[in-house]
């Protein structure tokens, strides 16, 4: 029974079966797999933006706090007795200390006393005044360095990977490549060549902004164990397949097979393993449609045998079957590879000619034709006999339609077994139907 199998479908086919049914598996995985992995990423791209945003969001506001705590520093120093009480003295070494005690600056009358960081920072100012004049004022600065960004790092909760960046004038100022430009609406920035995703928030002093940064890099390496759970899955299912394709590719083997050998069948005639009509009908269809639109030739042959009802009657139809066997063989042997042959009806036999006009259908018939006049067949009783068929041929576009092409070249047909049989005749464009004969080519000679 196995062998029996195996020599119908062959190892090829179930070969082939096998690697049909892990394939459709294997894109079924991969698809489900891609698929997968792509919203993993995006939602873990997601995250890392949101959580960005939210350290960006949290630091700002804590350097807020800080620039409060700044100006209320400013305003005790300025409102506290010991200053207004140096001032009144014009006591310059107290000033002077006053000052390097709060990390202040106190300008008097066009005179610092101490200094605050030079360079990108934030300052609060308070102004001391006697009858509605300024005499004094109070500076204190935070200056927009690294060590405030390691302070606000310290007081925000971010992710491991994650740091922040000072921005100002759209230049990076501290906690990367300082200089660097930073579009500040993107949420991709490149820090010395890699990549980061990013998120800004604009801080209310100073035109500075504070920009969360993770790298690109080990964002994707969050989704990592993911991904090698997912591939470990996918491998796993894939070897599954594997399996069930071994397993179903007997079953599909002989579906296929089937499948070939219903469609060949549906197309072919039993009898003489030509084309049959529907094939014959199909064909033409497509190859006058293929015609219309390349404006190229195509050419229709019908053959009708003659006399045959005379063959059936003298030598028996089995002997009547042989013969149209040994006629098609002839047709099938006689024309080229995208001609199309095939049985028309009882013993008919048409030819589709793609690319062919009437005077190449003409030649072609006028060889089978002559083919089988010289054919000797036998009966089983050892009696020789001879067999003539008659043909006719016509043409698209000179016939504009399937219809008009397969009514010309059966009236050539009719034509040709009116004026004696066993000969090729042609139709004109003005032939039409069976029975009518006007414009019929002049008969090629028996
Ligand atoms: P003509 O030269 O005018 O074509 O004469 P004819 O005898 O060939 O034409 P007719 O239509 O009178 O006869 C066709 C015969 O073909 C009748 C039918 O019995 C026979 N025939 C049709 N199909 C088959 C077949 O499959 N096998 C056999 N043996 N004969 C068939
Ligand atoms: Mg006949
Ligand atoms: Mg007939």
């Amino acid at each position: 029974m196995k062998s029996g199998f195996r020599s119908r479908y062959g190892r090829l086919a179930v070969t082939r079966a096998a690697l049909v049914v892990f394939l459709v598996c294997a894109a079924a995985i991969a698809a489900v797999v891609f698929t997968l992995d792509l919203s993993a990423r995006h939602s873990n791209r997601q995250e890392a933006r949101t959580e960005l945003a939210s350290t960006a969001r949290v630091a700002a506001s804590t350097f807020s706090t800080m620039r409060a705590n700044l100006r209320t520093r400013v305003s005790e120093l300025a409102a506290s007795a010991s200053l207004q009480k140096a001032l009144l003295a014009k006591n310059k070494t107290r000033l002077r200390s006053l000052a390097a005690s709060h990390d202040a600056r106190i300008d008097l009358r066009g005179r610092s006393f101490g200094t605050i960081p030079q360079g990108a920072r934030v300052t609060a100012t308070a102004t001391l005044a006697r009858h509605g004049q300024a005499v004094a004022r109070v500076t204190m600065a935070v200056p927009l360095d690294r060590s405030l960004l390691a302070v606000l790092q310290a007081a925000t909760p971010m992710p491991k990977h994650a740091a922040l960046v000072l921005v100002q004038h759209d230049r990076v100022i501290a906690g990367g490549p300082s200089g660097t430009h930073v579009d500040l609406g993107a949420d991709r920035i490149e820090l010395g060549r890699v990549p980061f995703f990013s998120t800004a928030t604009k801080l209310v002093a100073g035109n500075a902004s504070l920009v969360a940064v993770e790298s690109v890099s080990a964002v994707t390496a969050r989704v990592n164990a993911y991904r090698r759970r997912l591939l470990f899955a996918a491998a796993i299912t894939l070897a599954l397949a594997a399996g069930l394709a071994t397993r179903l590719a007997r079953p599909v083997a002989r579906v296929f097979a089937d499948l070939a050998r219903l469609t060949r069948q549906a197309q072919t005639d039993g009898l003489t393993n030509l084309a049959n009509r529907r094939a014959l009908d199909e064909r033409l269809d497509d190859e006058v449609d293929h015609a219309k639109r390349l404006g190229t030739n195509i050419a229709f042959v019908i053959a009708d045998i003659d006399n045959f009802k005379s063959i059936n009657d003298s030598h028996g139809h089995q002997a009547g079957d042989e013969v149209l066997r040994r006629v098609a063989q002839t047709f099938a042997e006689a024309v080229r590879e995208l001609d199309l042959p095939g049985r028309y009806g009882g013993e008919e036999i048409a030819i589709v000619l793609p690319g062919t006009n009437l005077t190449g259908a003409r030649a072609l018939a006028e060889k089978i034709r002559k083919r089988l006049e010289e054919l000797t067949l036998t009966t089983p009783d050892g009696i020789a006999f001879q067999v003539t068929a008659s043909f006719g041929a016509a043409c698209f576009p000179a016939q504009s339609s399937v219809e008009a092409l397969v009514a010309a070249a059966d009236a050539a047909l009719y034509e040709a077994k009116r004026t004696g049989k066993n000969r090729v005749v042609t139709a004109t464009a003005k032939r039409k139907t069976r029975g009518r004969t006007t414009g019929a080519d002049v008969p090629a000679p028996a």
